[in-house]
């Protein structure tokens, strides 16, 4: 009896545990499962005017984001109310330059291990049109990058993340980076910690559906590893999106300044050199249209799983219980993520097998530090089955099995 009393408290803990861990640490898939099209579409057609929005208690249609109009205040509004909605403080960093007052957006996710190091996820708000007296939509350009920051702090606000992440949207890009220029200044100048700084302009446009992405990079402090990283980001968690590497990248972005005061930066954005050169932008005809809603969703959960990724998902003590997670999707039919948590550095396997227990492949075989693993794992040459995979670090022992349908 009280045997099997132990055996049921047991088991009651072990499931609080996963409970608890699921909540505290989500995988990168289960996370960028989160970002909505809806959400990335609604911010993009009332940025642009598609959409009308309340703005202190006043009806109010975005007709242009240009510095000078009106309507260029307003979108300020809705993002800081937006970012209030998702529980953030939002700051404003005002200054004077040309004939008026420039204001940059931010919002902070602090760090639990490294709160003064920090990650900069950014991306420019405001619009031009060649043409001044029309309206300057900015679709692409860039409500298109603004709407998967959004996204991604909406996502991001519970999950507690090693390194501080601070949402930045520029003002005043069309001007000559002045925003940015701003900003990445004083960050110098205060000898600012800046890991890295990813830069979104324009993530929406790809006529012939060929998926693919530029990653600018040039050799300024760190930032070539920063691109390679996010090249291997993506081929990992977005099957479909295929990023070319761009070095030297474009300048015409506000990346550029980060470079030039030392950060290390990287431009995500379209394959403007393979075919998806936008024929719009500063035009009227800057609109939601000319989107390619795949991309861009990609382009958003891409946005948000670097950042998540380079800030280190914050695992907690309870967290770094030996846990072998169930592998996603499953089932699956070409290739599937296996996540797990590691107590201690030691060495470690993870090794699949067959039904018949005959070793398929090794997945895993070094030393791994403690904390949250992710293995991506392809299958071409497999037959359609259940595998088992287990997971080895010292006396700790776990399996699952995973079904794979061709
Ligand atoms: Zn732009």
């Amino acid at each position: 009896m009280r045997k099997k009393l132990r055996k049921l408290i047991t088991f009651i803990f072990c499931l609080l545990s996963v409970l608890y861990s699921q909540t505290v640490s989500p995988s990168i898939p289960e996370l960028i499962d989160q970002v909505n099209i809806d959400n990335l579409i609604r911010h993009v057609r009332i940025l642009s005017g598609e959409e009308s929005v309340r703005i202190n208690r006043v009806n109010t249609i975005i007709t242009s984001r240009q510095l000078g109009h009106p309507d260029h205040d307003m979108a300020a509004e809705y993002l800081k109310a937006t970012f209030k909605e998702y529980g953030y403080s939002p700051v404003e960093q005002q200054f004077y330059r040309g004939t008026g007052e420039i204001c940059n957006l931010l919002a902070a996710h602090p760090g639990k291990q490294y709160p003064n190091q920090k990650y900069i996820l950014c991306a420019h708000y405001d619009s031009i049109n060649l043409f001044p007296n029309q309206p300057a939509p900015g679709a692409d350009d860039n409500a298109s990058g603004i709407a998967a920051i959004l996204e991604a702090a909406r996502i991001l606000k519970n999950i507690e993340t090693d390194y501080t992440i601070v949402f930045a949207l520029w003002d005043a890009e069309e001007k000559g980076l002045w925003g940015s220029e701003h900003y990445a200044f004083n960050a110098a100048r205060d000898n600012d910690t800046i890991q890295g700084v990813i830069n979104l302009d324009m993530i929406a446009y790809d006529p012939d559906d060929k998926q693919l992405f530029s990653i600018n990079i040039d050799d300024f402090a760190n930032s070539i590893d920063l691109g390679n990283s996010i090249y291997s980001i993506s081929n990992t968690y977005i099957d479909s999106l295929q990023p070319i590497i761009y070095n030297p990248g474009s300048t015409q972005s506000d990346h550029r300044k980060f470079w030039e005061h030392g950060f290390s930066a990287v431009f995500i954005g379209e394959a403007f050199r393979d075919g998806a050169d936008y024929p719009f932008n500063h035009y009227s005809t800057d609109t939601i249209d000319k989107f390619n809603i795949k991309f861009f969703h990609n382009m958003s959960k891409l946005a948000l799983a670097t950042i998540t990724i380079l800030a280190n998902i914050h695992v907690s003590d309870i967290v770094n219980d030996f846990f072998l997670e169930q592998n996603y999707p499953n089932p699956f039919n070409s290739s599937t993520v296996i996540c797990y948590t590691l107590p201690h550095s030691s060495f470690t396997t993870l090794i699949l097998y067959n039904l018949i227990g005959e070793k398929v492949s090794t997945l895993v075989q070094k030393v791994q530090p403690p904390g949250l693993h992710q293995v991506h794992l392809k299958v071409s040459d497999l037959p359609t089955g259940v595998y088992i995979y287990r997971l080895q670090q010292k006396e700790n022992i776990s399996s699952r099995s995973m079904l794979l349908i061709k």
